[in-house]
């Protein structure tokens, strides 16, 4: 066999040879890079890609994938015309709802395909028998018809991604095994393979569900594990002649069926799943030589899906199988993809495809070569971000038990406010046994349990939303924002993510990071957003000065990983060295004490002068409360004088027993996070992952106060001018008079006949009685007192663009 000759050097080299790294190098190529190198340790194709089933759908429940799997279909259409066509055949496809709830699903997704343009229609059980006449129409309820939808060979997929790749100069080695990865101050500088050595700059891991044993290589952690998927394929039955059948989903059954020549191919997601090479101790353990292989058939772990599909399509029973299929395919936590750069300068990975990597491969292809190009995302990938995971993925026992829950729920319909049910709970603040012994309903995020709401408070259930938001609603919330406006609340928030930030280039580092000045004085707090180069936030966060050369940086729970990344990217990237960046999460507890009696509850546990003079807002303090030393920062997420109480760990609970006592008389109340939703979705405070994100900039956003365009320079400085002289689009709220009537994302909005864009987030606002949504919308349709129409399930409902904040705009209550 001839031993291909690997190149010394090379500028991007590309791991792994399925859909993922194929079309990585075809986008690489199409943006013009010229030295990229793909390089798989076996034929291409050989891991998970040659046993895919091949069905490509574009909705998804995220907009960012819609979009990215539409980019799909175009390619692959595209693809079908060249010298090398990876069979793509638009079939179109069916989503049969077996159940009334399915229904509502398919009626919400019809409305937010209308936001991308995408011809989902909603059909009749007998139209959808009609184009499949094969299906038993026992128990439908109703369906809907997407006619660009359509199946590919993915084997063909990604060679013919190959050849466009090779045709714009990328240059693939197979039978190449990647050994070793070698970085150099925190970036990766080669690759050591069984056929040399090659320097490169930057390496894209595409190893699917390998490719957790390459990033060890580089000590970095892919949560992500290789899970036995089944399908099987029936004999031809069909005459050869009969018109092609759309791909067919009963996701309340568990379900999928494509046409396979002129018989079906079958398959769905059991209940009982299995992970293969990795147990609850284990990480992944494929072998060595695991190519172009299958597992052993699992007959009883299949019995329930193909019974299932008999029912469906009762020909099932009757004719035979021509092959079974048991392929491994890597799957993560969350059932959305692992990309991006990661804590490694350099290294970025796409993989974890949850088998849909075949209708993602052509948009995670162009996205991640946009990211590797541009050195940031092109646009919204949170969701699929590697860095929204924290450290618990280290470990193989959580990330198997989130992994084993998210596979057998794949086809379940996931309402807003539902909690993840396995491995929890992970991390608590020291006051959660109190919280539990006062009736409080946890919800889980980034493995931190965190206070819901506290069940014993009893509310009116005559606010209850209609439809979905109901499901997992509470009257709590409501007795609990009105406590916060009306006297007090007491919020335990001991999850933020907190960084200590040291150095005596701490100051001029944090400047350059943030688009606001942080650097306002020992016991100033600033409220930033740090920029990409094209303006986006990238993080939004609050920043206070601790010392000369030390600042304290407090964001979101969830956002750890990735704000602190940043941080650390733009250390390395900008030469800050000897700035030091220490997550100190777990050390801190944070209480927020908030409210119009939240100073003569605090005052009576403390000398230190708590009045608006002698303690203004923005400002940050070290004092003693009941004895007990705080960090106390004046601020707010909910509108309300208050104060963030931050405390050793150790010190925790005799703080919050300390502060419910002292605010018994004044009507304090503990309260949960979703009453803070409530309360900052009146009050207009944006979140990150919200309202914004890597893909919106601050002035559309509203957010240009936070904006200091007078400091000299600023990471995203030139970008965030350039977008505040040329603003395109707003956000803007909208509010419904119904309050039961709450949009919660991506629902469609008109004025008048013209759809003009998609809700971003909603909830109620109890004290301004109405429900709340908030919209990116063309500038012209921005003004104030504009009638705007929202579809939720099928229907429209009429909301009013008003004036922001909803809430005290003249900031009376902060700076009281
Ligand atoms: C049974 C089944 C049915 C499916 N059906 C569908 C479907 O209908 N629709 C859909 O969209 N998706 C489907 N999928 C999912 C889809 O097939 C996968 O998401 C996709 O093929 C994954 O592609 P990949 O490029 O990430 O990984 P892979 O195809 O596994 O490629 C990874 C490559 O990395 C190489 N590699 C690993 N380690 C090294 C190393 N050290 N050095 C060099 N190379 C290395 C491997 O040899 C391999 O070729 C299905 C999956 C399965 C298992």
């Amino acid at each position: 066999m001839a031993v291909s000759v690997v190149p010394t050097r090379a500028k991007i080299i590309i791991i792994g040879g399925g859909v993922g790294g194929t079309s990585v190098a075809y986008h690489l190529a199409e943006l013009g890079e010229k030295d990229v190198i793909l390089l798989d340790r076996n034929e291409l194709t050989s891991g998970s890609t040659f046993h895919s089933a091949g069905l490509v759908g574009q909705l998804r429940a995220d907009p960012t994938l819609t979009l990215m799997n539409m980019h799909s279909v175009d390619l692959y259409r595209k693809l079908q015309e060249t010298d090398t066509p990876p069979s793509w055949r638009e079939c179109g496809s069916i989503k049969l709802a077996s159940t009334p709830e399915r229904m509502q699903e398919i009626r919400r997704q019809i409305g937010w395909a209308k936001t991308f343009g995408l011809d989902l229609h909603e059909i009749s059980p007998q139209e959808a028998q009609n184009l499949f006449p094969l299906i038993d129409l026992d128990g439908v309820v109703g369906a809907c018809y997407m006619g660009s939808d359509g199946q590919v060979d993915p084997s063909q997929l990604a060679m013919a991604l190959a050849a466009g790749a090779k045709r714009h100069g990328v240059q693939i080695f197979t039978h190449t095994r990647v050994l070793e990865i070698k970085t150099t101050n925190g970036r990766v500088s080669s690759v050591v393979t069984d056929k040399g050595e090659i320097e490169c700059e930057i390496i894209v891991n595409c190893g699917g569900m390998y490719a957790p044993q390459i990033a060890r290589m580089v000590n970095v952690r892919v949560p992500i594990v290789p899970m036995s998927h089944q399908y099987l394929i029936t004999d031809n039955f069909m005459p050869a002649d009969a018109p092609f059948l759309p791909s067919l989903r009963d996701p309340d059954n568990l379900i999928y069926f494509r046409q396979e020549v002129s018989g079906l191919l079958m398959g769905g997601y059991e209940r009982n799943s299995k992970a293969w090479s990795a147990d609850y101790n284990t990480i992944d353990n494929i072998p060595a030589n695991f190519n172009n292989s299958l597992l052993a058939e699992d007959w009883d772990r299949f019995m329930d899906i193909a019974e299932a599909s008999q029912k469906r399509v009762p020909k099932m029973s009757e004719v035979g199988i021509k092959s079974f299929i048991n392929g491994p395919e890597g799957f993560t936590p969350d059932n959305e993809f692992c990309l991006g750069e990661t804590s490694v300068g350099g290294f970025f990975v796409a993989a974890g495809f949850c088998a849909h990597g075949i209708a993602g491969a052509g948009g995670i292809g162009k996205v991640v070569a946009e990211w590797v190009v541009a050195g940031e995302p092109t646009m919204d990938l949170w969701h699929m971000d590697i860095k929204r995971f924290g450290s618990s993925y280290e470990s193989p026992d959580f990330t198997l038990q989130r992994i084993t829950e998210n596979y057998e729920e794949y086809y379940d319909i996931h309402y807003p406010g539902e909690e993840r049910k396995s491995a929890r709970p992970k991390f608590m603040s020291p006051v959660y046994e109190w919280h539990k012994a006062n009736g409080a309903v946890f919800g889980e995020k980034a493995s931190w349990e965190r206070v819901n709401f506290y069940g014993t408070n009893i509310g009116n259930d005559a606010l209850r939303p209609k439809d979905w938001l109901g499901n997992h609603w509470s009257s709590a919330v409501q007795i609990e924002h009105k406590a916060t406006r009306e006297d007090a609340g007491l919020f335990d928030e001991s999850s933020f993510a907190k960084a200590r930030i040291s150095g005596v280039r701490a100051a001029e580092f944090l400047n350059y990071v943030c688009a606001n000045n942080v650097v306002k004085g020992v016991g100033k707090t600033a409220y930033t957003q740090a920029l990409n180069s094209k303006a986006g936030i990238e993080s939004d966060y609050t920043v206070t000065q601790t010392g000369n050369n030390e600042f304290l940086v407090v964001t979101g729970t969830a956002f750890a990983v990735h704000d602190f990344g940043w941080l650390e990217k733009m250390r390395r990237e900008h030469a800050f060295d000897g700035v030091e960046i220490t997550n100190i999460t777990r050390e801190l507890t944070c209480f927020g004490i908030m409210g119009p009696k939240a100073r003569l509850i605090l005052q009576s546990l403390t000398d230190a002068d708590l009045s608006h003079t002698a303690f203004p807002f923005m400002n940050s303090r070290e004092i003693e409360i009941a004895g007990i030393k705080v960090r106390a920062t004046r601020l707010t997420y909910v509108g309300e004088l208050g104060w963030e109480l931050y405390s050793d760990v150790a010190d925790g609970l005799a703080l919050w027993t300390k502060l419910m006592e002292a605010g018994k008389e004044h009507g304090l109340k503990a309260c949960g996070y979703r009453a803070i939703e409530s309360l900052r979705l009146e009050k207009g405070y944006r979140a990150w992952a919200g309202e914004i994100n890597s893909e919106t900039n601050p002035f559309e956003a509203g957010l240009g106060f936070a904006v200091s365009l007078k400091k000299e320079n600023f990471h995203g400085k030139a970008a965030a001018v350039a977008a505040q002289a040329n603003l395109k689009r707003k956000l803007v709220s909208i509010t419904f008079d119904d309050i039961t009537c709450v949009p919660f994302g991506s629902e469609p909005i008109r004025i008048g006949e013209k759809i003009v864009g998609r809700i971003k987030s909603g909830g109620q606002g109890y004290t301004i009685n109405k429900a709340i949504a908030y919209a990116y919308l063309p500038i012209e349709c921005t003004e104030v007192g504009t009638k705007v129409d929202v579809e939720f399930f099928g229907t429209w409902h009429s909301g009013t663009i008003c004036a922001e904040p909803l809430f005290d705009p003249s900031n009376d209550r902060i700076r009281a």
